[in-house]
């Protein structure tokens, strides 16, 4: 199968609609382009969304292409600048956490703040029903991986092609298109298509466990990786029924969504 026909597949298995209005969270990277690219090209509503994370030259390369593809493809592109927002870069906001937090990875960090900045800007943008990211087959069968060997299965259940068990006025549903599409595949089409695009790696992803799992999985064959989320798929209902009975609850902080009392966006960082 072909990317555009396992992303077709993926789409349906997801039910999205076409009335429906997504935000396609942009990063400059091949697979959040491949996603804008093949949802508009199948006539979806969409609007992009970039968060610039002041990261130097890299982030300054990442927001050209997202500009390049956005102007491209005759999208809306919502800006989210990250120093301008939240007083400094991802790299300060991040280092000052780490001072007290010692041993929380980057991309963790990194991974928090992100997520707790486009649930917010999607709920006041009109009209958004869902977020679109470019998390793909790689990305979660790494993600599942290592969930299993840190004995932690239960983190998996925010996991799936969709949230769809998740619904609450201040929780904007995420979507994974590239769910099932291999990486490699993903750059081959980016490639092919021409894509606005930078391919060079983000500068602040050191995160050795999370590094040798990824070159462990990429000895592995896309149909072993497809495997591993065949394993996933199976265990995901009774994953998601475990974590649906904790429910869902608004932080005692910011009045967030959150799985806890204190969300984790507060858990690292206080933002007014
Ligand atoms: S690779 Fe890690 S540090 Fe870089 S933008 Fe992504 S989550 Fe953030
Ligand atoms: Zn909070």
């Amino acid at each position: 199968m072909d990317v555009e026909e396992k992303v077709k597949k993926t789409l349906k298995e997801i039910g999205l609609k076409k009335n429906e209005k997504i935000l396609v969270a942009i990063s400059g990277g091949k697979d959040s382009a491949t996603v804008a690219y093949l949802l508009k090209k199948w006539g979806y509503r969409i609007e992009g969304f970039h968060i610039d994370l002041g990261m130097g030259g890299y982030s300054e390369r990442c927001l050209a292409a997202v500009k390049k593809l956005c102007k491209q493809l005759g999208i809306r592109l919502h800006l989210y600048d990250i120093k301008k927002e939240m007083g400094s870069s991802m790299c300060y906001i991040r280092a000052e956490i780490q001072q007290e937090k010692k041993g929380l990875k980057n991309c963790a960090i990194c991974g928090v703040i992100k997520k707790s900045i486009m649930n917010k800007e999607a709920r006041s943008i009109k009209g958004i029903r869902k977020i679109a990211t470019g998390h793909n087959l790689d990305d979660e069968a790494q993600t599942f991986f290592m969930n299993i060997l840190k004995g932690s299965l239960n983190l998996s259940a925010n996991s799936g092609a969709s949230t769809k068990n998740i619904a609450d006025k201040k929780f904007t549903p995420r979507i994974k298109p590239l769910f099932y599409t291999a990486e490699n595949d993903i750059k081959k089409y980016s490639q092919k298509m021409k894509l606005p695009v930078v391919y060079e790696k983000c500068p602040c992803a050191i995160d050795s466990y999370r590094i040798q799992i990824r070159q462990f999985m990429n000895t592995l064959t896309t149909k072993e990786k497809e495997n591993i989320m065949k394993n996933f798929d199976d265990l995901f209902p009774q994953i998601q029924k475990l974590k649906s009975e904790e429910g869902l609850k608004y932080c005692e902080i910011c009045g967030e969504p959150s799985r806890n009392n204190i969300c984790k966006m507060c858990q690292l960082v206080r933002i007014k």
